[in-house]
């Protein structure tokens, strides 16, 4: 295998967009193989389309995570919360009925 050059001008035009789109996409979602990662970080490097699309998919994900985020952690909270209250209020009613039960069969 050849070692390749380092290229100091970048690409102005990617041959592979749609493929490097779909690498840059699986590196964001986290689905890369660390072969793919190290291919995406040697091309990246030196190709300007791609840079860009990452940079752009990378912000339109982060800004939807966070809005994802923002809306739905204090539902989840509350939600949590009423879960758990109600499964120690199951769980106390049973208590008592147990008790009772108890009660009836085993004092006088
Ligand atoms: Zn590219």
């Amino acid at each position: 295998m050849s070692s390749p050059q380092k290229v100091e001008v970048k690409k102005q035009h990617c041959e592979n967009h749609q493929k490097c789109m779909e690498m840059i996409q699986a590196v964001l979602d986290g689905s890369a193989s660390p072969e793919e990662m190290e291919h995406f970080k040697s091309h990246i490097d030196e190709c300007l389309p791609c840079i860009e699309g990452y940079e752009l998919e990378k912000s339109i994900k982060e800004g939807l995570r966070n809005k994802i985020e923002r809306k739905c952690c204090p539902q989840k909270t509350i939600d949590l919360l009423k879960v758990k209250i109600g499964i120690s209020l199951v769980t106390v009613g049973f208590l008592v009925v147990e008790i009772k039960l108890f009660k009836l069969f085993f004092l006088p």
